[in-house]
């Protein structure tokens, strides 16, 4: 009988053992992925909101993997903290934007810095200061071409050691800067006693500032808290050029987003630098 109706339909579903095996598969590649060279970084501008020239460049890693494809970090960070193999990434990381900056430099963007991103675990063990120390004699770099975005929910994992860490890093003369600024339900007391020298104003605040939501009070909150402390201000996810023109008529001083350039590879970076960018 024709009986391969409706219900008799096959979809696959996967079994719990599948996707165990998946998981395990996935993150023995994860583990693989350093020593087969797998990870590159990509690079997002930030611009100044006076003169739109480049200040700074985010780097932002990516892995490449056969049969994965372009595997982005939301997707990998977390478990590579979890699986506890993060800080010989983050210190890949250090010295490959190091290197990458050194070749900046030696272009002649001789102000530019790099900003990187630092994961939790990475903070709390100690040799990161010799990582960071290493690589910014390694490539001749001064610490103040170094940024090192930690957001706030690192700090609050182990407050104490995040201080005498960051105190340590300050020694090395990296700049330090929060990252998703506003989002950690943490208190504004840390801003007293880190060494920090920027807040990044969290994207989702920048997204509705245009869109009549609370995100344009709390930007400017955010921007006038800075000024008020002398630190700089850079907002994350600029997408329109309504959020440009608040922005800059609130005083911030640097912007970072799609409106600017996503992302960009190493070669894309390079063509963006030669140019000044103001929509
Ligand atoms: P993040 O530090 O907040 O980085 C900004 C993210 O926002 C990036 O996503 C960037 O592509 C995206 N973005 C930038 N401009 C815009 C915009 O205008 N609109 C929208 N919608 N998005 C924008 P990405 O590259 O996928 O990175 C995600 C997160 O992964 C980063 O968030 C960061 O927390 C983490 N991450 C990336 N690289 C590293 C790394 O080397 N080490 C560590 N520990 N974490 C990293
Ligand atoms: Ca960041
Ligand atoms: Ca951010
Ligand atoms: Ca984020």
């Amino acid at each position: 009988a024709k009986s391969a109706g409706i219900g008799k339909l096959r979809f696959y579903q996967p079994s719990l053992k599948d996707k165990m095996q998946e998981r395990i598969a996935f993150e023995s590649a994860l583990k693989e992925a350093l020593t087969k060279q797998e990870f590159f970084l990509c690079y997002q501008p930030q611009v100044s909101a006076s003169n739109g020239n480049t200040i700074c460049l985010e780097a932002l890693i990516r892995w490449q993997h056969p049969q994965y494809g372009l595997v982005m970090p939301d997707r990998f960070i977390q478990l590579a903290e979890t699986m506890g193999i993060i800080a010989p990434i983050g210190a890949w990381v250090i010295n490959a934007a190091c290197a990458q900056l050194a070749r900046w430099h030696a272009m002649g963007f001789s102000d530019l810095r790099v900003a990187v991103n630092l994961s939790a675990q990475q903070l709390l063990v100690s040799e990161l200061e010799q990582t960071v120390s290493e690589a910014l004699q390694t490539y001749h770099l001064e610490g103040k071409d170094l940024e090192l975005e930690i957001t706030e929910s690192v700090l609050m994992q182990d407050p104490e050691r995040a201080i005498e860490r960051l105190g340590a890093l300050q020694k090395l003369g990296v700049r330090l800067s929060i990252d998703d600024f506003g989002t950690g339900y943490s208190s504004l007391g840390y801003l007293r006693v880190l060494p920090v020298n920027s807040l990044k104003l969290d994207r989702s605040f920048v997204w509705d500032m245009d869109k009549g939501g609370k995100g344009l009070e709390i930007c400017a909150t955010a921007i006038g808290l800075a000024k008020k402390l002398d630190l700089e201000i850079v907002a994350e996810g600029v997408e329109t050029k309504e959020q440009l023109a608040q922005l800059r008529h609130l005083g911030c001083d640097l912007l970072q987003g799609y409106l600017f350039a996503k992302p960009l590879t190493v070669d894309a970076a390079d063509t963006f630098l030669e140019n000044v960018h103001m929509p």
